[in-house]
Formats: C-alpha cells, structure tokens, sequence
C-alpha cells in the first residue's frame, strides 16, 4: 500500500461523519501521488498527516435577537487550516447546510486553490448555520455583530483575512467589518470584499465570475478554438453565475439558463443580466420573478439545468450539484468543456465521467480561483493604502487566471497526465505548500 493510500484509509475511517471532507482530501491525495512518491522525505516527515489537519479550528456560539424579540443561537467557525505560504485566506459560509465537515472540506481545497494564484495566501474557512434568507436588514446585523465579537480575537491583517461565500456578500463584510473596527478600533485589511468606500478593490465583485471565463477562455485558446458562438449552461444565480454569465456573453457565448436553490430558467434568447442583476442583488427575489418579467424564458422546478444541450456548462451553485446522470446527459448533448465556478460542484464519479469521454474539465480550485486571487489584490492595496483602477484589477486577474492554466496544464504534464486538469491543479498546488511545510520543520 502507497503512502498516500494509507493517508487516505486512515481519513474515511476516522472521518466518516465528514464525507464532503473525505470527497474533497480522496480526490487530491488520489491525484498527487506520483508527486508524492517523487518525494520520499514526505513520508518521513509525516507531510500528509500534517497537511490534511488543520492548524486550528475555532467554534463557537453565536447568540442574537430576532425582529419578535426572540433569542436565537446559531454555531460559528474558522477552520485555520494552513498558514505555510503566507496567512490563512478564504471565505465565511452563512447557510444551514454549514457544519465542520463542510468547512473542512472548503477550507482543505482553499490551501491549493490560494497556492496556485501565486499570492502569499494560506488556507481558511468559516461560517456559520445561519440562514440570511428571509431575515431583515437588522436581524443579519445582529447576526453578524455577534459573530465579528467573538471571530475578532482570532483574525487580523497578517494572520487570518476572511472574506465573502454562499450567504456572505458585501451587505454582511460591512457589518463584520464595522464590528471589527468597533471592538479592536483598527482600520485594517482584516476582510476583503468590503465596500469600495471603505478598502475594497474594484472588480472583486465581478472575479469569481469573470476569472472562471478568462480560465476557460484561455483553455479554448490553447486548443485553438474560442467561446465565439458557444452555448453555454449556467447553474446558481448568485455572484459567480451572475458575473461568469455577464463576462461569457461579452466573448460572444450565448448562456441559456440559470438555477437558484427552487428552480431553474431556460431563456433561449440568452439570459438578460441587467435583469437577472435586478432580481437577485437589489430585489432578492426567485427567478420566478425574472420569468415574470421575460417573455420566451421558461421557469422549471428541481435543479438540473444540466438537460440543456450546451458546448461548455459552468457549474456555479453549490457542491455536488453536477452528479453521474448530469455528466451522462452533458456528455451525450456533446458538451466538451466544464467549468467549476462553485467549489467542488461535481462528485467525483462524474468528474471521472467526463474526464474519460474527452470533455475538458477545469476544476474549481484552478478555475474559481479568481476571486480569492482579487482578494489577494485587496489585501496588497489595502498594504499600501492604495486603490487600482478596474482595469488595472481586471488585467491582473486575467493575467493570473492564464497563469493557473499554463501551471496547471504544464504540472498536468510533468504528472505524465496531458491535459489533466485536475491531476495538474493538485499537484502544482500541493507541491507549493509541502515544499514550504517541509522547509518549515515540523
Ligand atoms: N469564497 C471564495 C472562495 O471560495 C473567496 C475567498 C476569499 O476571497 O478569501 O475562494
């Protein structure tokens, strides 16, 4: 039995009770192997006992008023899960799905996913089980006040920057941000995302969204093609999808859906993102209410957008939203490219799927790296008390996401697995990381 086979039996039976956890660290370890074994100082250094740990993982409780005058206790965390290249990054989660084993799972893909932008930024994650949607104005404030009081203690600028994911936009980082400065009477880049007023980087909004088609575009290029007069099917309606949909259709792409957590829309005219916008970031409406307002777009219940013949499907909802029977239908309506602008948004048998009937796979950790990697020219402006123009962001980014791409595929190689994303985003990034672990000492 490989090193690497052994960590990961050690994992399913330990953590049983967090299978997006032992998805997540199965699909990496599997993938990295030759790098591994490349390395045999690894195995005497215990490397990938150490690197599938957390540094430490805070929990806490979260106490705060609803609008009856009623006490509710939500769970809090920050899994701080590897500080070796520089200080844990990565977003905080609101939503009642969270729990430890899903922070362990983002937090565990955040580390490669931060070590292939080539910024100085360790792993992080957190969040808590708390459900913004449908609550006032004043009870997400509550909320968050509460949380920022007890997270303050364990973050700052140099040692742990949160930022934004599902249920944390810009409305929430301004109330963490506010309670943090409150508290610790500091004005610091402690969280990125924040308000264009007070610290936040132009562009970060659009990154995810706009890195994930500079990722794929880039892809095409390589292959000598380009998304001119694609058809391409978006899932989720959030900031990745909204902003991955607005850049898409800017390189000529004609995007035919979009889902929320209810329902999903088919619009053959190609989704109209002004409206789109206008539903779900000012109004926070369902679709229901874009269909409403667009004649020809056509609203389903349940989630698979994945029926809708395409050449390139962008997955940018949640994890595990592309299973087996979505891959075979993408496969058989002769899709050839899948984007991840979620995080791990595909289970591993279909990732497999598409990977053996030629469809070019872009995983999340390269492809949605975008956004984290704007957060990390959040934190540089924010250094030295600077702001860059858009296009100065955006054509670092765009730079950037072509880096991850050329690494990517270049590790993918020298992995003796051409074209293999997947195989090639895990190693360059795990090999970053355990390179400054094992230069580190234990
Ligand atoms: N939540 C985003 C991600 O999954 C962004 C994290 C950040 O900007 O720190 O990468």
């Amino acid at each position: 039995m490989s090193y690497t086979e052994r960590v990961v039996g050690e994992l399913k039976t330990r953590y049983a009770d967090q299978p997006e956890f032992v998805q997540a660290a199965t699909e990496v370890l599997e993938s990295i192997e030759p790098a591994v074994s490349a390395h045999p100082e690894y195995e005497a250094t215990g490397l990938l006992e150490r690197i599938v740990e957390p540094e430490r993982v805070v929990m806490f409780r979260v106490p705060w008023t609803d609008d009856d005058g009623k006490v509710q206790v939500n769970r809090g965390f920050r899994v701080e899960y590897n500080s070796a290249i520089g200080p844990y990054k990565g977003g905080l989660r609101f939503h009642p799905s969270v729990n430890l084993g899903i922070l362990k799972f983002l937090g565990f893909e955040q580390i490669f996913k931060n070590a292939l932008t080539g910024l100085p930024m360790g792993g992080g994650k957190g969040g808590a089980d708390f459900d913004p949607k449908g609550k006032s104005d004043r009870e997400v404030m509550a909320f968050c006040q509460s949380f920022m009081t007890e997270l303050q203690r364990h973050i700052g600028p140099d040692t742990d920057v949160p930022a934004g994911d599902i249920g944390v936009g810009g409305r929430e980082i301004g109330y963490l941000f506010g309670q943090y400065k409150r508290i610790r009477d500091q004005f610091s880049g402690v969280l990125t995302g924040k308000g264009l007023s007070f610290g936040g980087s132009l562009c970060r909004t659009q990154a995810t969204g706009y890195g994930l088609v500079y990722f794929v575009d880039t892809l095409l290029a390589d292959k000598g093609d380009s998304l001119e007069g694609k058809t391409v099917v978006v899932s989720g309606a959030g900031n990745v999808a909204i902003y991955a949909i607005e850049k898409a259709q800017a390189l000529g792409a004609a995007v035919v859906t979009c889902s929320d957590s209810s329902g999903w829309v088919h619009d053959p005219d190609g989704i109209d993102v002004e409206l789109l916008k206008d539903v779900k970031e000012r109004r926070r409406e369902r679709l229901t209410a874009y269909v409403e307002a667009r004649p020809g777009a056509t609203y389903h219940e349940g989630r698979s957008v994945w029926s809708v013949p395409c050449d390139v499907a962008l997955p940018c909802a949640t994890q595990n939203e592309l299973l087996i029977d979505d891959a075979e239908a993408l496969v058989a309506s002769g899709c050839k490219v899948v984007g991840e602008g979620a995080n791990m948004p595909t289970t591993l048998d279909a990732t497999q799927y598409l990977i053996a009937n030629g469809v070019a796979f872009c995983p999340g950790k390269a492809a949605n790296a975008g956004g984290v990697a704007v957060s990390g020219l959040e934190m540089s402006q924010n250094s030295e008390r600077l702001s860059w123009t858009f296009e100065e962001v955006d054509s670092r980014l765009k730079g950037i996401m072509e880096n991850i791409y050329a690494t990517a595929s270049a590790a993918a190689e020298a992995a003796g697995a051409p074209g293999n994303l997947v195989v090639g985003a895990n190693c360059a990034g795990f090999l970053k990381v355990a390179d400054a672990m094992y230069a580190q000492g234990i």
